[in-house]
């Protein structure tokens, strides 16, 4: 995705190909993580699991987020969104009171839900709760076997339970770096590799690790993998 625009591109797409959307409710889940609920003119769009939503976070950045719990009928749309206290998206996101108004772009990139796929495994931090969120009501739905792995700051550990989700095993940041395989392989060997997907987001490192680790030990099931960030990298 184009991470940075000259500001006369960004203000000719304001109004057609990025859409307004306006705050409506907003909730501090913990020190670094805001849910919001946003309102807009998004009918003609279509949110598949895997997409991320490019936002105008400056007169020159984009930034993807992932949208979820999409109602249809009245226009609305929760984004959870992590702050990382470094980057311009970030600090933009911090400072928004109810009624302001962001502009976002056409839901992009590949959906990475398959109803066929029986066996759910899905590995992210922070940044992919959004997409835990709009997989779990999938899996519940459509009964797939499921199972979350998450890497979370220490205040975020109770959050996934806050936002309903079950079946998941939360690690700390960096446990995943050094020491994948002890945490990792011991849990996928346990399920059922045939027919499986493993589904890899968040921080491009851990991503990275996670793949290298799943290959190396001849993973037989489907590998998605997207970093959602990387360290030192401005809009991945
Ligand atoms: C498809 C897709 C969907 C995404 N969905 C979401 C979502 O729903 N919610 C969400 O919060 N993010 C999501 N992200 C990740 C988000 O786009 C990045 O974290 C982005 O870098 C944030 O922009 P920024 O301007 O705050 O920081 P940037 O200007 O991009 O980066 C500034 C600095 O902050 C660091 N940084 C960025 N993110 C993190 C982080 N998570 N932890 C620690 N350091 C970080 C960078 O390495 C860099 O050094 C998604 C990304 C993709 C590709």
């Amino acid at each position: 995705m184009i991470s940075k625009i000259p500001k006369w591109v960004g203000d000719i797409a304001e109004g057609r190909i990025l859409k307004p959307i306006e705050l409506v409710q907003d909730e501090k889940l913990s020190a670094n993580l805001r849910l919001c609920q946003f309102r807009g003119d998004v009918g003609s769009m279509d949110f598949q699991p895997g997409n991320g939503n490019a936002i105008r976070v400056s007169k020159t950045d984009l930034r993807n987020y992932t949208v979820f719990n999409y109602d249809k009928e009245n226009g609305e749309f929760m984004v959870l969104y992590y702050l990382n206290n470094l980057g311009v998206g970030s600090k933009l996101i911090s400072s928004l009171s109810k009624g302001d108004v962001l502009f976002m772009d056409f839901p992009r990139g590949k959906t990475c839900y398959s109803k066929a796929i029986k066996n759910q495994l899905f590995f992210g931090d922070e940044t992919s709760l959004g997409l835990a969120c709009s997989l779990h009501s999938r899996y519940r739905c459509n009964h797939h076997q499921y199972q979350f792995y998450l890497e979370l700051d220490e205040e975020n550990k109770h959050i996934p339970e806050a936002l309903g989700l079950d079946n998941f095993e939360v690690f700390s940041k960096g446990a995943v770096e050094r020491n994948t395989a002890a945490l990792i392989l011991p849990q996928v060997e346990r399920q059922h590799i045939k027919n499986t997907r493993c589904l890899l987001t968040g921080n491009g490192r851990s991503v990275q690790l996670v793949r290298s680790l799943l290959k190396a030990n001849r993973f037989a099931g489907e590998i998605y993998s997207k970093g959602y960030w990387l360290e030192g990298k401005k809009g991945l």
